[in-house]
């Protein structure tokens, strides 16, 4: 590849080779991390703008390497999803998210819900929804306790199959909501067909909600939607009092993100639940 000029190959090359060379050392090195300990949940929680109180949290995964240290779940999720060890993670996350919604409940938070992304990857193992209420009922939380977050992606998948799965949730009584909704793949169809309990409005619709009219027009259009359709609507990535005050004006329901809390360790997170639900 030639040395001078501009062209792309030999800028981008090296680079992409770096990438699949880490890639494949966090593919290999991902497989021990249950068995290692290497990964723990962080807890978001959520905001209910009309009484100001938390409604539960978003359960996120965190991989601490001993050696490479953090490492985003943006990096290697799509790692875990290519070589199919999503689905063994994914079962670890619920279990975990499962035991923090049990410490709330035992805590006298009887009505919080730990929400958990599900991989479009595992939600269509055979039998993922059965086994889902297996463990909640072992563990005597009640139904609604979790809720799953999928995101747009899985309208890609085999209509039929979803279909049947996304019924078998809802009649688990299993919670639904659609992640970084208007992002993705919108197949209004299925929001019209299928139980979806709630919509998150992506990230990139609040960024900019202040000053931007087409994001505002894009938000309000969303929340009037859900609303017509009997959904509720989270915005995602709140970091501004004034985001929070123009998504209240704007009807949502919930906010996460910065502003109200990040994400927390177990501990952090047992104690700011307590202590934002203290009457
Ligand atoms: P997501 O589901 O859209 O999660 C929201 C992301 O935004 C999280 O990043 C969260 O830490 C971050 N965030 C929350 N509030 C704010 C804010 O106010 N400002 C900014 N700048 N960021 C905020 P995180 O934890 O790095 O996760 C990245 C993505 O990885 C998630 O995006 C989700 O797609 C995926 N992910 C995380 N945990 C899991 C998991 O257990 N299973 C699966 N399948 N995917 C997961
Ligand atoms: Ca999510
Ligand atoms: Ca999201
Ligand atoms: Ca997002």
């Amino acid at each position: 590849v030639k040395r001078d000029g501009r062209n792309g190959l030999r800028f981008y090359a090296p680079h992409m080779q770096r990438y699949s060379e880490r890639a494949l050392a966090l593919s290999s090195a991902l497989k021990q991390a249950i068995a290692g300990n290497e990964l723990s949940l962080a807890f978001q929680p959520q905001l209910d703008l009309a009484s100001g109180r938390p409604v539960g949290a978003e359960a996120l995964l965190r991989w601490q390497h001993p050696q490479w240290g953090p490492v985003s779940p943006a990096e290697f999720i799509p790692l875990a999803e290519q070589s199919g060890l999503i689905v063994s993670i994914g079962w670890w996350v619920i279990e975990q998210a499962m035991a923090a919604a049990l410490r709330l409940y035992r805590a006298g938070l009887t009505d919080m819900v730990i929400a958990v992304n599900v991989s479009a990857l595992q939600f269509v193992q055979p039998d993922f929804v059965e086994e889902l209420s297996r463990r909640r009922d072992r563990l005597g939380l009640p139904a609604g306790a979790i809720e799953i977050e999928l995101t747009e992606s899985v309208a890609l998948l085999n209509p039929e199959e979803v279909g049947l799965k996304l019924s078998a949730l809802s009649a688990a009584g299993m919670r639904l909501s659609i992640d970084d909704f208007g992002t993705g793949y919108s197949s209004m169809s299925y929001l019209k067909r299928f139980s979806v309990d709630k919509l998150k409005i992506d990230k990139s619709f609040i960024d900019e909600l202040n000053d931007n009219e087409e994001d505002r027009a894009i938000v309000s259009a969303i929340i009037q939607m859900a609303r017509s359709l009997g959904m509720k609507t989270i915005a995602e990535g709140v970091e501004l009092a004034a985001q929070a005050e123009q998504l209240r004006a704007l009807g949502c329901d919930e906010i996460q993100g910065y502003w109200y809390s990040r994400p927390l360790g177990q501990e952090a997170f047992d104690a700011f639940m307590a202590d934002a639900t203290r009457a």
